[in-house]
């Protein structure tokens, strides 16, 4: 097409636009355009969840939402008919935890068999060869077609030459097989250690679980390479744009890892989603040299908020609770760390100015951490300090909630759990405490802000985004119906409210003029599909800055 020809048409476009009193920036010529998406059905997710039709955009900004009238007025030598599809911001995840994997790792976290894993390692095997260690993490028996853990047996069948160490989900226990049981020295006679158990099964025999400690075996895998570990760590942030995410906080990272990501986005070959790395409060000499270091970080990584354990989880079980869990006596979990040593350390970051992402499971914990937040904010009043309460998976009493509305303390919550740790939840929690596992509607209805986020069980948002709104556990099982929040409200929480929790509010988390064009494509329009069928729908393109970066086909 020449400059001619393409002028041509706007002029009747101007003239027409006139007539209607629209603006009149397009004097003589449609404006030039990147990309231009018409024809879908547009969530915006702005503040009133406006739905249109077409977005333009330009230099990886959007630069226009609206009616198909601006696939007229903006031109493109790239227009993409999105054929009536949902078109909608990528997805924020906002506690997760991605990393760079040695080779000789097995990702098990999507696993649905103890056969599955089996044919893991032996295709691990044959990639690397007899002799070297094999790594893994995220199997879980209430995944597993068996319904049982893994064991030494089930590893030895296929790996008599390989010592194999496999983590559970969650990160509390791991099963080994015999060589490794060898290699480290375990035997029957070996004692039990401090705070972990080497278990036996019903024969007598060490059956290869190692709960808690399962460093007495892991110390002598061989440590990673650099080179192995940002090449995976690429390959691992790039796999995330297939899920339609299209930025992410790293929920823990020390600041010694900054330079790798850093290198890695400096030369990485595959598209990258946008990245905050949460530092916990180890070395506050080092976190601060950092920041004064990058500064806020340039659009695609920067530092995020500190984070605090307070509390454990539901493995163990180690959430720390209000009332007893079921039949285990008097026990309610613990904190992470003396409460006088939690509250000063959480006094000790508010008052150096940093936001938190503070790590609060039980009920317990979630109150003590948002009284000494309250007392914190009382004593020490800061704007816009935006500190968030992560996980959030007891519903606390009302007057805590109330607490947190008044103060400005925001969750990011991961529903997810409902449906992958129902079995945990069944197990240690009942009644009231049961149904209002991971609750939603009822801290909405505080006027609490909250985001969902996925901590990578699983990482796709879809099993997140189902959760919230049915409640169901992975049996089907509804808990507590009342804690269900609207589909609209749960791809808020997985968008915008995302990018509010990272200061972000102003470039990203809505298709809104001015913002990044992060964007994702779906293979079904979510907002009226049977809420059974969720957790199919797809993602079939992903745009960040404007560029396609991830296609289905
Ligand atoms: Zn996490």
């Amino acid at each position: 097409m020449t400059s001619n020809s393409r002028n041509s048409i706007p002029l009747l476009l101007v003239l027409a636009l006139g007539s209607c009193g629209q603006p009149d920036s397009a004097v003589t010529s449609a404006d030039e355009a990147d990309l231009v998406l018409r024809n879908g059905k547009v969530l915006t997710i702005d503040a009133d969840f406006s739905i249109h039709d077409t977005v333009v955009v330009n230099a990886g900004r959007i630069v226009a939402t609206g009616d198909s009238s601006l696939a007229e007025r903006y031109r493109s030598d790239n227009v993409v008919d999105l054929q009536g599809k949902v078109l909608m911001p990528g997805f924020i995840d906002s506690h997760t935890h991605i990393r760079g994997r040695p080779q000789r790792y097995i990702e098990l976290s999507e696993v649905t068999s103890i056969a599955e894993i089996q044919e893991l390692i032996g295709a691990k095997i044959e990639e690397i060869g007899e002799g070297e260690w094999i790594t893994g993490y995220g199997w879980s028996e209430d995944e597993l077609g068996e319904g049982r853990r893994p064991l030494r047996p089930d590893l030895d069948a296929i790996a008599p030459n390989n010592p194999v160490i496999l983590t559970r989900a969650g990160g509390h226990s791991a099963v080994v097989n015999s060589l490794a049981l060898d290699l480290a020295d375990v035997t029957l006679a070996t004692p039990q250690p401090d705070g972990g158990v080497i278990e036996r099964g019903q024969d007598g025999q060490l059956n290869g679980i190692i709960r808690e400690r399962q460093e007495i075996v892991g110390r002598l895998v061989p440590d990673s390479t650099y080179s192995e570990l940002i090449a995976s760590l690429e390959v691992n942030l790039n796999a995330l744009l297939a899920k339609g995410i299209t930025s992410i906080t790293d929920a823990s990272k020390r600041p010694s890892e900054y330079a790798m990501w850093e290198e890695l986005y400096g030369t990485a070959e595959l598209p990258l989603p946008r990245s905050a790395l949460q530092f916990q409060w180890f070395d506050p000499v080092a976190i601060n040299a950092l920041k004064e270091q990058v500064g806020d970080g340039d659009d695609f990584l920067k530092i995020g908020p500190i984070k605090v354990f307070a509390d454990g989880g539901f493995t163990g079980p180690a959430a720390y609770t209000l009332e007893p869990y079921v039949n285990q006596g008097e026990y309610r979990g613990y904190l992470n760390m003396p409460e006088a040593e939690l509250v000063a350390h959480l006094n000790e970051i508010h008052d150096a100015g940093w936001q938190m992402g503070i790590h609060a499971i039980g009920d317990a914990a979630i109150v003590l951490v948002v009284n000494t937040l309250a007392d914190a904010l009382e004593r020490n009043p800061r704007d816009d300090h935006r500190h968030f309460l992560n996980h959030f998976s007891m519903r606390p009493p009302e007057l805590t909630m109330e607490l947190m509305a008044e103060h400005d303390i925001h969750i990011t919550q991961q529903p997810n759990f409902t449906y992958t740790l129902e079995g945990r939840y069944a197990e240690n929690l009942d009644g009231w405490r049961l149904q209002h596992n991971n609750p939603l509607r009822s801290p909405m209805d505080h006027g609490i802000t909250v985001a969902i986020s996925s901590d990578i069980l699983p990482i796709g948002p879809m099993v997140g985004i189902y959760a919230a709104v049915t409640r169901r556990g992975m049996s089907g099982t509804v808990y507590g119906p009342d804690e269900a929040i609207s589909m609209e409200e749960a791809l808020r929480a997985y968008t915008a409210t995302g990018a509010f929790l990272n200061f972000e509010e102003e470039v990203k988390g809505s298709l809104e003029t001015g913002k990044f064009a992060d964007m994702i494509v779906l293979s079904e329009d979510i907002l009226s599909i049977d809420p059974d069928r969720i957790m199919e729908v797809t993602v079939e393109q992903t745009y960040v800055n404007g560029k396609l970066v991830y296609s289905a086909e």
